[in-house]
């Protein structure tokens, strides 16, 4: 059993120095995708439920390695928040999403794109007017600019994080709680919280068709931040039951495969041409 155990420590610590060295080379080539053109930032849209009109997009990053082909998000961005290489992310995909707002200034003035801000962005004090430059900058509307925020990096160090939340929402620009009821936020907190938003998790929506407790949940969520004068969407809707019974639960919008999946190139060319001018 000795031999066994000393075997199984030697192949662990193997096991952890392989990981290690894939880790090295994947932050060098994390370093690289940028340069290479690698990222690409995907758009899903967003939808008013009272006309069911397209408003917005969700920016979603993905990768495309040259190797080890496509790396999903859910893969790299935890382990690009370890590398302290995250920042690099959002700047990219918030020059993105500038430039992309910039040139549907003229044709699509109203529509807003949201950018995924992870926990290490709101420890940087620098952060609020590296945004307020890039407005300035592509000479953009706020409005049109979102960052989506989660609960838990807000939470972690909430004294540090709301001035830097105030002076992002005094630039004008969205502010919206992400996956809003999977963290720890007490309701003392969600009424100092200077967004305009709070984005329903997935995990509520699944069958919420058939589940009237979690209909209840939902109602009540809805109607809190209805309170506190802030928009309320959920994620991850499928179907047509979902969303019907999201419009029954008062929710203003919704994203999801049952409107479109993230868009890219042609697709969302298309979903840009389709959309009343
Ligand atoms: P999230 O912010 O909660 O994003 C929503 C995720 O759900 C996206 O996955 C999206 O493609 C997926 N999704 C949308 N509609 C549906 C649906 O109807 N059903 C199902 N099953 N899934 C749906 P994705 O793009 O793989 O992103 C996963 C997570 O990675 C995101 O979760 C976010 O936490 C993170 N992420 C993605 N892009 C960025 C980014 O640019 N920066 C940062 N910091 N994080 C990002
Ligand atoms: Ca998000
Ligand atoms: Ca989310
Ligand atoms: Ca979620």
């Amino acid at each position: 059993a000795a031999k066994e155990h000393s075997e199984t420590s030697a192949w662990y610590s193997d096991a952890q120095e392989a990981s290690r060295l894939g880790h090295l080379s994947l932050l060098s080539d994390l370093r690289s995708a940028i340069q290479n053109n690698e990222l690409q930032m995907w758009l899903q849209p967003k939808i008013h439920l009272h006309d069911l009109r397209c408003y917005g997009f969700e920016a979603l990053v993905r990768w495309q390695h040259p190797q080890r082909g496509f790396i999903s998000p859910i893969e790299f961005i935890p382990f690009a928040e370890r590398a302290g290489y995250i920042s690099h992310v959002t700047n990219w995909m918030l020059q993105q999403a500038a430039q992309t707002l910039a040139s549907w200034q003229s044709r699509y003035p109203h529509l807003s794109i949201a950018v995924n801000v992870s926990t290490n962005d709101l420890r940087d004090q620098q952060f609020p007017e590296r945004v307020r430059h890039l407005i300035q900058q592509y000479q953009l509307r706020p409005e049109n600019l979102q960052l989506e925020l989660t609960e838990s990096g807000i939470m972690e160090n909430p004294d540090n994080a709301i001035p830097l939340l105030q002076t992002l929402r005094a630039t004008g620009i969205g502010l919206s709680i992400d996956d809003f009821g999977t963290g720890h936020s007490s309701l003392a907190y969600l009424q100092k919280l200077p967004v305009s938003e709070l984005k329903i998790d997935r995990s509520f929506v699944i069958d919420i068709d058939q589940q009237d407790s979690t209909q209840k949940l939902v109602r009540t969520i809805v109607e809190m931040g209805h309170g506190l004068d802030l928009h309320v969407i959920a994620e991850g809707i499928e179907t047509q039951a979902e969303r019907d019974t999201l419009i029954k639960l008062g929710c203003d919008s919704i994203q999801g495969y049952f409107a479109s999946k993230p868009l890219h190139g042609n697709a969302l060319e298309q979903w840009l041409q389709s959309l009343p001018t």
